[in-house]
């Protein structure tokens, strides 16, 4: 899979990443800079951050900062943004990546687990869209912000109840401010992807054994799991100026994934031929 979009298609954009040191943050952002922006990753761990950072350098060729920040505080998000613009100037745009996830019969969830999650995903992304919104506004300047949610922000689903309520308010958000905020020059998406192996999400979503018992290519309709360019490609095309009339959409990029598993029908899909010659056989010309 290769790049899509023309060579400079983001140079000189300053892009804030959250949760860019990782899975399909890093891979976003690696994309960007090839595309000649500067890049800012930030997450919780510092030593996962300097080491994305120092190899996204030496993979692209492009300019990396790296900041801790952890998303649930406001203070540290502020940071970034003072950080980022003493280090390269204006911002150009923001993806909203961080998340934090885990699989569980709700009942089993404390309140306090079902927070982590909520905050991290919802009040995280909140968090960094004020911030950075409020700079750009004070600033007059424009702004892309791009936020990555899950098909079940608008489904919902069972065993992830804090992550779907937390993306279905990123939704929301995301949907609100691309109306309230293109005043102001400032676009709003967001991209829902289906499954894309990283070991994050692997590791938290399929443990042990799930991930042969449910192996996530068998409930897409083309029979695989996503590329990370195929995601790096869409993010960078909502990330430039080719999206410029591009406003309040979420993008599902999921192989047909989520309306698959909506289908009343879609599981006719294991009846062998031989089986529906019978049934036309049964039904009479
Ligand atoms: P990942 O590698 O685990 O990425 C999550 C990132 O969020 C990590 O870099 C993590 O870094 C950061 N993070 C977590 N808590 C944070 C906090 N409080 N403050 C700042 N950063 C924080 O998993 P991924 O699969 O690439 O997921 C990336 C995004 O894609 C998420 O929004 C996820 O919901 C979405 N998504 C993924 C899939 C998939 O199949 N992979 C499908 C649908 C949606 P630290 O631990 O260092 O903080």
């Amino acid at each position: 899979m290769e790049g899509m979009l023309k060579p400079g298609s983001l140079k000189d954009r300053t892009i804030i990443i959250t949760g860019g040191g990782t899975g399909l943050g890093r891979s976003m952002g690696k994309y960007f800079l090839e595309l000649g922006a500067n890049l800012v990753i930030t997450s919780r761990k510092k030593d996962v951050l300097d080491k994305s950072a120092d190899e996204l350098m030496k993979e692209t060729g492009g300019k990396v900062l790296a900041v801790t920040c952890d998303v649930r505080k406001y203070e540290e998000i502020d940071n970034v943004i003072k950080t980022t613009e003493a280090t390269f100037g204006q911002i150009h745009g923001v993806l909203n990546n961080a998340a934090g996830n885990f699989i569980s019969p709700t009942e089993r969830l404390s309140h306090r687990a079902f927070d982590i999650v909520v905050d991290i995903v919802l009040k995280g992304t909140y968090y960094t869209t004020l911030a950075a919104g409020k700079n750009w506004i004070e600033k007059k300047q424009p702004g892309v912000f791009l936020n990555i949610v899950t098909t079940y922000a608008w489904t919902g689903s069972g065993y992830v109840v804090p992550s779907a309520c937390g993306k279905a308010g990123v939704l929301a958000l995301t949907r609100s401010l691309a109306v309230e905020w293109a005043k102001y020059k400032i676009r709003s998406n967001a991209i829902a992807p289906g499954p894309f192996p990283t070991e994050g999400a692997w590791s938290r979503l399929l443990p042990g054994e799930l991930v042969e018992k449910f192996d996530p290519a068998q409930r897409v309709p083309l029979k695989r799991v996503g590329e990370h360019q195929e995601l790096a490609n869409l993010a960078a095309y909502l990330m430039s100026d080719y999206s410029a009339y591009v406003n309040g959409e979420v993008i599902t990029i999921d192989g047909g994934e989520w309306l698959r598993n909506g289908g009343e029908f879609s599981h006719l899909e294991t009846i062998p031929e031989t089986m529906w010659d019978m049934i036309e056989k049964g039904r009479g010309k």
